[in-house]
């Protein structure tokens, strides 16, 4: 992701560039983000291979010497059949057959702790977009904006913070599924010990799961932090802030949630801000596979923003009207710092603090269940290591192949909401451990 993340910057076009040098900005950046998506499915076929995007956006790849992946524990060929009310973003699987549940079953109560890492795959059931499941929006070339963008220009932020303001309502409003709900449960009985999620949506926290034993990795979209001063404020307070400093965008926005097409919008959502977008703008909830929702309900506004009519691409997506306007309020503390969402953009460092607790936790526990989750980030795969380097199990439950397919004791592909609710209520897991 480094250094998809520092082509992409590479790439962006310079201030005052004619149109045919943005074209082939937004050119190299369709090639150089095809690449990486190659590369990632590469990656995850083989966690040790050193293959890198070259300058020109082609890919290097060396003859695999390594034998091939042995196939996913628990593959199934029964067709998947999408059932009624299950979130148009969540991907389809079969039910897993009870024999495999029980295996997991047993593996949890043998267990002296258990850290459960949550993914993407836990909030598409709550209709967030994933960006790498799929249909999820890498596959159509998105490329969320960096941190090294981020605080390059303060047109960037404007444009970031356009689309996030956008989303916002719809992002906050999410409820947690049956994965959040059945975790919590496991965490009060006592058979889940903590929860590492990589999601910035809050909501395992919404689903009553104990604040102090979920760690967000990636942080959470619910805070906002001053980039100067470090001051932390509520993102409820600066979307106000937001919404009194730009009257015309918050106007378009309660229009569009009052029209509300909530399945068109996501669906525009997981093709927004694809690869000919040289304007790389992010989700709204940022990097680390969490967020998403500003690109749906934006691209919705736009939709909906009868004077200005949005520049439509031939494939019939949309794409906003740039808002060179869009005015970002400052620190309230300090008077002059750039705000950003707490969350871990890409190109940006995991929390020092997060990701030592994390890794603590990992190479403390007995069972590490990896949930929805590819783990293809490093600071989420190198906890998959880190456990089984301390002679833990890795059971997976995910939709699709993930990088650590290869360590795993267990795999088993299917939804996340439908597993941890059947964990949840398995009679050897009802009553809180002893
Ligand atoms: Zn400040």
């Amino acid at each position: 992701m480094q250094a998809q993340a520092q082509l992409q910057a590479e790439a962006e076009p310079r201030e005052g560039a004619t149109a045919a040098e943005q074209r082939a900005a937004a050119d190299a950046v369709a090639a150089r983000a095809a690449a990486a998506r190659e590369l990632q499915r590469r990656q995850r076929q083989d966690p040790l291979q050193r293959e890198r995007i070259a300058a020109d956006g082609s890919l290097r790849v060396a003859p695999l010497t390594r034998a091939p992946p042995r196939p996913a524990v628990g593959a199934q060929e029964q067709p998947a059949v999408r059932p009624p009310g299950l979130a148009p973003a969540a991907p389809v699987a079969p039910p897993l057959p009870q024999e495999r549940l029980e295996e997991l079953v047993d593996m949890i109560a043998a267990s002296r702790r258990v850290v459960v890492i949550t993914g993407a795959g836990v909030s598409t059931e709550s209709n967030i977009p994933d960006y790498r499941g799929p249909g999820g929006a890498y596959t159509t070339g998105f490329t969320p904006m960096t941190h090294s963008m981020f605080m390059k220009s303060a047109d960037n932020r404007a444009r970031y913070w356009y689309r996030s303001f956008c989303g916002w309502h719809e992002f906050a409003a999410a409820r947690p599924n049956a994965a959040h709900d059945s975790l919590a449960r496991l965490l009060r009985a006592g058979w889940v010990g903590e929860v590492v999620t990589q999601n910035v949506d809050r909501l395992h926290h919404k689903a009553g799961a104990p604040a102090e034993r979920v760690l967000e990795l990636h942080g959470t979209t619910h805070r906002v932090v001053c980039m100067a001063c470090g001051h932390e404020s509520c993102r409820h307070e600066v979307q106000a802030a937001l919404a009194a400093l730009n009257p015309g965008a918050a106007e378009l926005v309660a229009r569009i949630m009052a029209e509300s097409d909530a399945p068109g919008r996501w669906r525009r959502a997981l093709r927004a801000g694809t690869a000919g977008d040289a304007r790389a703008v992010a989700p709204g909830g940022g990097g680390g596979g969490g967020g998403g929702g500003g690109d749906a309900a934006a691209d919705a506004a736009a939709d909906a923003a009868g004077g200005g009519e949005p520049l439509r691409r031939p494939d019939g997506d949309v794409e906003l009207t740039p808002q060179a306007s869009f005015a970002v309020p400052p620190c309230g503390a300090c008077g002059g710092g750039p705000l950003k969402p707490a969350v871990t953009f890409f190109g940006d460092s995991v929390d020092p603090a997060r990701k030592e607790r994390a890794q603590e936790l990992a190479a403390g526990c007995d069972l590490l269940l990896a949930v929805g989750t590819s783990l293809t980030v490093w600071s989420a795969f190198r906890l998959a290591k880190a456990a089984k380097d301390a002679g833990a199990r890795l059971a997976i439950v995910c939709v699709g192949d993930t990088r650590a397919d290869g360590l795993a004791d267990w795999k088993a592909e299917a939804l996340a909401g439908e597993v941890l609710a059947r964990l949840a209520a398995h009679p050897r897991l009802l009553l809180p451990r002893v």
